[in-house]
């Protein structure tokens, strides 16, 4: 169980979270929405640990983010996946290697590594650009190596980043139901987005996050007030500040080779 409690976030002088109360239960699956500099992005830093709370506490399973120690914080993150909404790809990992990473993280032995990446690769349409570095991948691709990513090692927690925001319609779709089948699972699902059409699709709890206080907390689709207008205007903007590590980050000394099996039709 994560619980947030009475959390602020300063930036400097700059409020971005204000007294946020919040708790997301184990098995949930969580809509975060709200216009562009709400905070959505934020909150999942804080989650991860990336961030600090100014102010308040975060609990994970009764125990504040902020006391557990290092070795045991990476440990947490190895239990996380993460879609940062710029992606964090490694840039010289190709697509398999940056899919790979967090099984080799939590030392998964090679031929399994090898066989969940496969897997990915095929149910994400990436088997092609298998060996293509991030540089060389469209926006909807990185998108899709970025999910794939989050969710190779069977997370208790799917934390994802506006995932939709560079996948057309039937791409949505797809990551949509790839998230339904994750959250059928087990796993504990929480998506900050935009995309109403995704948040009135999935009609999960719904989060409305307005400068960067909750403003509605409550099951069923999008919400129906005057943010809606400003939410649909909105232009997110590309990336989030680069601050935040990856989880189980990638220091990156013990790169492996990743051999990966190429259907070829
Ligand atoms: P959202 O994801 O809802 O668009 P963010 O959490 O990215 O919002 O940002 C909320 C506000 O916090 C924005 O005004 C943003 O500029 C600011 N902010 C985010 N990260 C930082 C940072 N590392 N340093 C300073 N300001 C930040
Ligand atoms: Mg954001």
């Amino acid at each position: 169980m994560i619980v947030l409690n009475d959390v602020s976030k300063s930036f400097g002088k700059k409020s971005v979270l204000s007294h946020v109360s919040l708790t997301i239960n184990p098995g949930e699956f969580v809509c975060v929405v709200g216009p562009s500099g709400a905070g959505k992005s934020t909150l999942i830093h804080l989650l991860i640990g990336g961030e600090q709370v100014s102010e308040g506490r975060i609990e994970v399973d009764g125990v504040e983010l902020r006391d557990i120690p290092p070795p045991v914080l990476q440990l947490y993150r190895r239990r996380i996946g993460v879609v940062f909404q710029d992606y964090k790809l490694i840039a010289h990992r190709t697509v398999a290697e940056n899919i790979a990473f967090p099984l080799e993280v939590c030392g998964v032995a090679d031929a399994e590594i090898d066989r969940r990446v496969t897997e990915l690769l095929g149910q994400m349409s990436l088997t092609e650009k298998a060996s293509s570095l991030p540089d060389e991948l469209s926006g909807g691709e990185k998108a899709r190596t970025a999910i794939a990513r989050a969710i190779v090692h069977q997370p208790l927690v799917l934390l994802a980043d506006e995932p939709t925001g560079n996948l057309d319609p039937v791409q949505s779709l797809m990551i949509l139901k790839l998230f339904q089948e994750i959250h059928r699972s087990g796993t504990t699902v929480l998506v900050a987005t935009h995309d109403s059409t995704l948040v009135e699709t999935l009609q999960t709890r719904v989060i409305l996050l307005e400068n960067g206080k909750v403003m509605r907390d409550a099951a069923g689709g999008y919400p129906q007030q005057s943010a809606k207008h400003d939410l649909l205007k909105e232009v997110e903007k590309p990336a989030v500040s680069a601050q935040a590590p990856v989880p189980s980050a990638p220091s990156d000394g013990s790169k492996k080779k990743v051999k990966v099996t190429m259907i070829h039709s």
